[in-house]
């Protein structure tokens, strides 16, 4: 139990909780949120919930207390797990990582921000300057990651719209000497088609870039002047806007982009910009760009040619066979084409300049990569379990991911759990819980798994719809206990829609549309454009689509799909998790309104539920809720027994504990590691604690 804190303010470790119960675990979060504790715990693993308002509680003074104590020293705070994650790093020499998860605007970015802020303050002591230079790089990175890769929404207004994960890298001294980035960005977030073109960036260049840089990108200042701002609801500018566009040009400067790369991203944000004001009409049977001049200013911008950048847009070539023929549009495919386009160079940019970042910030000195003691903390930033009105194959990934997690973390816990007991001689018990690998299962198994099945259905030659897609997975999962269609399932309330399918997810059942899995599934971007981006004397440009260089002749192998690469992605990144030591930080959104007085209620337990955090709970009871090394444990309860007070006799501080806890006839809760001593449930510690406030 957290020490410095009074139970006036709930219990500061959910694992404490007299039953576990969803009613006292959203009683006790709540309490905890009304007192601005927005810090928890069960065991180990920190629970946030946004306050909504700026707290008092990152300054540097909280720094120093947190820097070296024991996780249960303090009161729960990031900073608790970020020291742990750091201490386990540095002392034996394990990597580590911390997992942050919870929906989008829980405060899982700014809970990876103050770890990072904290990890800088408590190292480099020495002030050298190469690993300040490495920590101001890792900070300016995140600041052009976030303008490149964040969207304004309604709900949050800087909303990350890619899961992150970040590696910092440590020399022998446990001080930063590099870092690597992954993004996971998901191919179409939301189902407005601007939200995945349009970033926050863009707005800042509008409202912050100098007259003539905007002037050299045929670029007006209003934002209401591009479609693409306009459908996606981006509108709303922001006072800073001016002053961030300056820090992310000036950041791109010193993270070493050169001139003509910034520059080319300059142009990428325009032409996407005039891309979405392209209209098209027919004249006789003849596809046709309303607006010519658009053509012409994308035209030198993009460093292509003028009618090369119109066909690419009006035709596509086919081959057939060994003829290649081109084959014209009609405006509905162009339109389409013309999205496709600007999002593919939205995309492909984000994923340059995380490469780029990567090149810069990884670590170059050799020596220190080969030879020296080189640990790594991981923090990874990634989408919670999401559940709309109306789930999509962005929700379905993303909710895969979370079960991929959920696996990784039932193996950790108990895994650590079970070593736990190993080391310290305590027999172990076997804990009961649900293993939600059978979910894993049949999202990602070969030939059988719903993403194979996808990945089939687009390749069907005849017919290529989202209703073959369903039919396939009538067939293929018909005897699955967690799938359910409206087929196989008539009279199933919770299937609304002919065209549902459920998974029940370990975390409830979450109904998903398949309408667009098909389309968001396939890589549809055309030839053409590969070609025609390839093409540009621009080498910046060019060399972000190398596959442009091939002849359509040559295209034969299909590119991989969406759902392929993000299973591909996911099964790696829990890999390098597995091989870390995990800390986890859970966040929670207390409204949805931005309010710091606001708990609503059935929000929060929608979200407790789908974090699994009342498992997570019976988990870490199941086996022991407390344990503490035997001197600490003295340190903080000999004054309740007249053996230990002030000193003890006894041959050692385990035995003094022993004779401690016969005394107060806790004995048979407790169980006697080699190094701790463990308690089982939570009501003896409070009956010690309970003991110990009557006597000090
Ligand atoms: P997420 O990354 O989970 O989508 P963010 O970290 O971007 O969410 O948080 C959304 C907003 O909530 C932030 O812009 C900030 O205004 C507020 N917020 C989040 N965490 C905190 C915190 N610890 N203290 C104060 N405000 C916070
Ligand atoms: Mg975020």
């Amino acid at each position: 139990m957290a020490e410095h804190e009074s139970l006036e303010f709930g219990k500061a470790d959910f694992v404490l909780l007299d039953t576990v119960s969803m009613e006292e675990f959203m009683a006790n979060l709540k309490l905890r949120f009304e007192k601005g504790r927005i810090y928890s715990y069960i065991g180990e693993v920190v629970v946030s919930v946004n306050p909504y308002r700026a707290m008092n509680i990152y300054g540097r003074d909280t720094i120093e207390q947190y820097k070296g104590r024991e996780l249960y020293e303090r009161p729960p705070h990031l900073f608790a797990i970020a020291d742990a994650a750091y201490k386990a790093m540095k002392r034996r020499n394990k990597d580590t990582c911390i997992v942050i998860s919870g929906e989008s605007g829980a405060g899982k970015t700014e809970a990876s921000k103050y770890i990072m802020q904290y990890i800088a303050a408590i190292t480099n002591p020495n002030q050298r300057a190469e690993v300040e230079r490495v920590k101001n790089m890792l900070l300016k990175s995140n600041c052009v990651l976030e303008a490149f890769g964040n969207a304004k929404t309604n709900r949050n207004d800087n909303s990350s719209r890619f899961g992150k994960y970040m590696d910092i890298n440590f020399d022998f001294k446990g001080d930063p000497i590099g870092g690597h980035i992954n993004n996971y960005l998901l191919e179409k977030v939301s189902g407005w088609l601007g939200f995945h073109i349009i970033c926050v960036f863009h707005l800042q260049l509008l409202s912050g870039a100098p007259d003539s840089l905007l002037h050299s990108l045929h670029i007006k200042k209003d934002p209401k002047a591009y479609t693409y701002i306009k459908i996606g609801g981006q509108i709303k500018t922001s006072i800073n806007d001016n002053a961030d566009f300056k820090a992310v040009a000036d950041a791109m400067k010193v993270i070493g982009f050169t001139g003509d790369e910034i520059q080319t991203v300059y142009k990428i944000l325009a032409t996407i910009l005039h891309l979405g004001n392209l209209t098209f009409g027919v004249d006789g049977d003849v596809t046709l760009i309303e607006n010519t001049k658009q053509v012409s200013v994308i035209r030198d911008l993009l460093s292509t040619k003028e009618e090369n950048v119109e066909k690419a847009l009006l035709y596509r070539t086919v081959a057939t066979g060994r003829d290649v023929i081109e084959k014209q549009h009609t405006t509905q495919e162009a339109s389409y084409g013309r999205d496709a386009l600007a999002k593919a160079m939205y995309e492909r940019l984000f994923c340059w300049i995380v490469g780029r970042i990567n090149d810069i910030i990884e670590v170059k000195n050799y020596d220190a990569r080969i030879h020296g003691k080189n640990t790594v903390i991981g923090v990874l930033d990634i989408y919670g379990f999401e559940i709309f009105q109306n789930n999509s194959f962005e929700q379905f990934c993303i909710n895969y991911c979370n079960e991929k997690l959920q696996q990784l973390f039932i193996q950790l816990v108990l895994k650590q759990e079970q070593e736990e007991y190993q080391r310290e001689g305590i027999p172990w018990k076997h804990i009961d819980y649900f293993n939600n690998q059978i979910i894993v299962d049949l999202v990602e198994q070969q030939h059988k798994g719903i993403f194979s099945i996808l990945d089939e259905a687009c390749m069907n030659v005849g017919k290529v719809t989202d209703e073959v897609f369903l039919q396939g997975l009538d067939v293929k999962l018909a005897k699955h206990a967690h799938f359910s269609s409206r087929k196989l399932s008539p009279t199933d309330k919770s299937l609304e829609f002919d065209r549902d399918f459920r998974i029940r997810h370990y975390a409830g059942d979450v109904a998903y549309s398949v309408v667009g899995f098909i389309d968001k599934n396939k890589d549809t971007l055309f030839q053409d454009f590969k070609r025609l981006l390839y093409n540009s004397s621009n080498p910046v440009l060019k060399g972000m689509w190398p596959e442009g260089k091939l002849r359509i002749t040559e295209v034969t192998k299909r590119p991989l799909t969406a759902a392929t690469l993000f299973k591909n992605s996911m099964i790696l990144l829990v890999e390098n998790l597995a091989s870390k030591e995990p800390y986890y930080v859970r966040c929670i959104k207390p409204n949805d309104v931005k309010s710091p007085l606001l708990f609503e209620h059935e929000r929060c337990r929608h979200q407790v539920e789908y974090l699994g955090l009342l498992e997570n709970v019976r988990v870490r009871r199941a086996g022991f809720a407390y344990r503490q090394t035997y001197p600490r444990f003295l340190q903080r309860y000999k004054m309740i027994s007249e053996f230990t007070w002030p000193n003890h006799d006894l041959p050692s501080d385990k035995e003094a504990v022993k004779k401690l806890l016969q005394g107060c006839r806790f004995d048979h809760d407790v169980a006697y590691g080699k190094t701790k001593v463990f308690i089982r449930t939570p009501r003896t510690l409070f009956s010690l604690e309970e003991q110990r406030a009557e006597m000090v």
